[in-house]
């Protein structure tokens, strides 16, 4: 492993990396919710390590009886708001509003993130790509519709879409479901225009977000990591911030910032050399 550099130096080098690319796409996992205080669901303090993993064939359960499914998660509540997991405190920390302003200067084109909880969209990241589903839909099963949870009637059980008459099932993508064929194209077509890969918080070890980063490589694209941990992906990375997410980002934005100024300094500097 290479010598730990110091974090401004780091975020300096991938600060020109970013700089120095067309299309950024982010590639965002759990550690950026982690530190808005959502757990994770897999190692220490995970969910499922206290809990225990989910059934593998979740969605063939689904599958089989959607009834009961439905019959049991709202029997709990009164309404379906009841099904919003115990996220609906949380808040977008810098990390989030980071990326959101990276995309409304034109410094990041897309996030891909491997979270369902709207995080996100509430910093105001509006190009985003949701691999396992959101917390706040439904979601038809046959023709794919999504629908807000807080505004969808549920007038049988199982609830059906209003479109098609296909069954209708939260937008998160449980175990053994296919993730949605529009998010997986839509993953595939930014990182296919991807010359530079952000990594966020993941070590993109689960499929599909394992196979992002690699296609982004062997087309020439830079790798830069955001993560306080080593990963697999460590070595192959351009410029690594060896950091929270809510910590680095909001530098390498100040830095980008920066940047920008001096840039603009210079040209004004050339252009006054010419008169
Ligand atoms: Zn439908």
């Amino acid at each position: 492993m290479a010598e730990e550099q110091p974090l401004s130096k780091v975020v300096n080098d991938a600060a020109r990396v970013i700089a120095g690319s067309n299309y950024v796409v982010a590639l965002v996992g759990a550690g950026i919710s982690v530190e808005s205080g959502i757990p994770p669901f897999r190692g220490p303090g995970g969910l499922w390590t206290k809990h225990g993993e989910p059934p593998m064939d979740g969605y063939q359960r689904f599958l089989a009886d959607p009834a009961t499914w439905w019959a049991e998660r709202l029997a709990d509540s009164d309404s379906l708001s009841g099904l919003l997991q115990a996220t609906e405190s949380r808040k977008p920390n810098p990390a989030h509003h980071a990326l959101a302003e990276m995309e409304r200067t034109g410094l990041l084109q897309h996030v891909i993130t491997q979270n369902i909880d709207n995080l996100h969209q509430e910093a105001g990241s509006r190009a985003v790509t949701e691999i396992h589903g959101n917390r706040l839909k439904l979601r038809c099963i046959a023709c794919g519709a999504c629908f807000a949870v807080e505004e969808f009637r549920v007038d049988e059980i199982p609830p059906r879409c209003p479109h098609c008459r296909g069954i209708v099932k939260t937008d998160i993508v449980m175990f053994g479901e296919p993730i949605p064929a529009d998010a997986l194209q839509s993953c595939e077509y930014h990182t296919r225009l991807c010359d530079c890969m952000l990594l966020v918080g993941t070590s993109a070890v689960v499929y599909p977000a394992a196979e992002f980063p690699i296609i982004a490589l062997q087309q020439g694209a830079s790798l830069v990591e955001v993560n306080p941990m080593e990963t697999p992906l460590s070595e192959l990375c351009r410029a690594t911030l060896r950091a929270p997410a809510g910590e680095a980002l909001p530098l390498l934005v100040e830095r980008l910032r920066e940047m920008k100024n001096e840039r603009r300094e210079e040209r004004r500097e050339e252009s006054d050399g010419e008169r």
